[in-house]
């Protein structure tokens, strides 16, 4: 058993605190990674207040991984001691499921192993995240990561990357689209960094003032506050496309109007309570909602391969691992820039 420092809730009301536990020894098909960064994702939160319900505790949150590689199984070919790697928001599936053939194992039928807040497939133990000095994962499930990025800024690719990443291309964004990208957060800003990347025109449509510049900074075309009703008015019909990545409960029907013909709302967003779906806003020009889950693991791989080639990373403000239930509030203040991530180092020390 490997020793590991970590932070944990240990209930649902209780702050994050010092946590011990072991991780398992390393397997002949397992790689070992000495956690550097973990991004701080709004799932960790609503997940540590148990918002969407089912939450296990004593919880060690945080899907946004990358480290450097400190020991491999027997079996492991394409990860040695030294290198970078990454993990993401699930570190098994069932591998014979038609989706997990087909590279989509966020999909598996019989359900993906979350990296925290889920069970191991053969022991049934809880599985702890990244908020921790260490992680063991099977070979498959790890992720390569260039060292041509700076690592802090790739963690939050992990999850937020690929989140949207994945469903901007299942749908082909690109040259001649114009795409609404609703809520700047964690997902927001890499929303419009690739959707801006992929060749549409992007606008920002945001609740806060105070982001106008910044959405322009990461390629936005045009800022849209959304309380502001001429504004909002005038964008009626406009949009092929648009990314819902609202964390709190919100009616769909106002961002439904805003697209046009044939457009789609893409909702990765995942508030606590559901929200209507208004018949009348769909009928009306053809509209559809589509929902996306992360990505498989060779998108997720495609997406980071991609983000090095075109030199694309998250903002993020670097916090020690004390500071996060701080940080937590913060986000639920829509004050994070545009994500915070956690230099392990602070938990080693
Ligand atoms: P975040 O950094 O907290 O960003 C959420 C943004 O939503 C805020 O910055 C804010 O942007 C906007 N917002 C918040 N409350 C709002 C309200 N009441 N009305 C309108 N806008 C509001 O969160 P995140 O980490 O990006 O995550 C966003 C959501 O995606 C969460 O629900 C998370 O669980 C979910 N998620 C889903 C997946 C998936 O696979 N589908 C993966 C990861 C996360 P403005 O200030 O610009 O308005
Ligand atoms: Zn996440
Ligand atoms: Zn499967």
């Amino acid at each position: 058993m490997i020793a590991t420092k970590a932070y944990a809730a240990q209930n649902a009301a209780a702050p994050l605190a010092p946590f011990n536990f072991d991780r398992r020894d390393v397997g002949v098909n397992d790689v070992q990674i000495d956690i550097l960064y973990c991004g701080v994702c709004h799932s960790d939160l609503h997940q540590v207040r148990d918002e969407w319900g089912g939450s296990i505790f004593p919880m060690v949150p945080g899907h946004e991984i990358v480290g450097r590689v400190i020991k491999v199984g027997s079996n492991v070919k394409r990860f040695a001691a030294g290198d970078l790697a990454g993990i993401g928001c699930f570190v098994d599936s069932c591998r014979t499921c038609p989706n997990c053939q087909a590279g989509l194992q966020q999909y598996c039928d019989n359900g993906m192993t979350a990296t925290y807040n889920g069970l191991e497939r053969v022991t049934k133990k809880p599985t702890y995240g990244g908020y921790s000095t260490q992680i063991v994962v099977d070979q498959d499930y790890t992720l390569k990561v260039s060292n041509k990025l700076s690592i802090e800024g790739v963690a939050p690719l992990l999850c937020a990357g690929i989140t949207t990443y994945s469903p901007l291309r299942h749908v082909g964004v690109g040259k001649g689209h114009k795409v609404g990208v609703l809520g700047l957060g964690g997902l927001g800003h890499m929303g419009v960094k690739f959707a801006a990347s992929f060749g549409a025109e992007v606008t920002m449509l945001s609740s806060s003032p105070s982001k106008e510049a910044d959405a322009k900074k990461l390629g936005a075309h045009h800022f849209a506050l959304t309380s502001d009703k001429n504004k909002m008015k005038s964008l009626t019909n406009h949009f092929d496309f648009i990314l819902n990545t609202v964390s709190a409960p919100h009616d769909y029907s106002t961002y439904l109007n805003l697209l046009n013909t044939s457009g789609t709302m893409i909702v990765v967003g995942v508030p606590p309570t559901p929200s209507a779906v208004p018949a009348f806003e769909l009928i009306m020009r053809r509209r559809s909602i589509i929902g996306s889950l992360i990505g498989g693991i060779p998108e997720t791989q495609e997406m980071l391969d991609y983000c090095a080639d075109h030199n694309i990373v998250s903002d993020v403000e670097v916090i020690d691992m004390p500071y996060i239930n701080e940080a937590y509030e913060r986000m639920l203040k829509n004050d994070v820039k545009y994500r915070f991530v956690i230099d392990l180092a602070s938990l080693k020390k």
